[in-house]
């Protein structure tokens, strides 16, 4: 069976938060909800410095202790490595939320889905995507599931410009992304937390 997963190159990534914004639009999730991010910083001393970017998206860890800490059955780890939320049986207590060592649990506020984006009504759009998430309940990436069901990539892998991001299949050891991982020393945030994530990162 697949487990698939994300590479991130950053030697790619130039900060240009198309991916935030394609994930916006695929999911279409209320406002101060992004599955996608991409983490700024500044290093070095005045004048040498230079700006580095970490985007950052739901692991779809192999342990993923949000579904271990799950009272209800509804946070579920699919076949292909997928964690999905099921807003039907979620009971809103955050146990996930307080379990994710990379916080990308995200919780629908009462009263958020009251209001669009940009806090002006609800656009057409909007009440079509709302219907994807319910008020008092948990949310969080799905890796694109339904796209991904159809045989497409994430919104975010095929937007980015610069093809930082590359999307596949973890266990086809001679896939593209296996090979990146062992030719370039793939890395994983906070492996001491022992989650065994599927995203990836390549060093600048
Ligand atoms: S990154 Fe967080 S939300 Fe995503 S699978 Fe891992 S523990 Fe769960
Ligand atoms: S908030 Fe929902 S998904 Fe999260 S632990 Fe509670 S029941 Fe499970």
């Amino acid at each position: 069976m697949a487990r698939l997963g994300m590479v991130i190159d950053l030697k790619r990534c130039i900060g240009c938060n198309a991916c935030t914004v394609a994930c916006k639009q695929e999911n279409g999730t209320p406002a101060g909800v992004h599955f996608a991010r991409v983490i700024t910083r500044e290093v070095g001393t005045y004048p040498q410095t230079r700006r580095t970017f970490l985007p950052v998206l739901c692991n779809h860890c192999e342990d993923a202790p949000c579904a271990q800490a799950c009272p209800s059955g509804a946070t579920h780890i699919r076949a292909d490595g997928i964690v999905m939320v099921d807003k039907d049986v979620c009971i809103g207590c955050r146990a996930c939320a307080v379990a994710c060592p990379y916080m990308n649990r995200h919780y629908i506020e009462r009263g958020l889905l009251e209001h669009g984006y940009s806090g002006d009504g609800v656009s057409p759009m909007e009440a079509v995507k709302f219907t994807e998430f319910e008020e008092g309940t948990m949310t969080k990436c799905t890796l694109c599931a339904p796209r991904v069901d159809q045989g497409l990539e994430p919104a975010c892998v095929v937007t980015c410009p610069t093809e930082a991001r590359i999307f596949g299949d973890l266990e086809q050891q001679d896939g593209r992304l296996r090979r990146l991982i062992r030719e370039r020393n793939g890395w994983t945030l906070l492996p001491e937390a022992e989650t065994k994530p599927s995203v990836y990162y390549l060093d600048e």
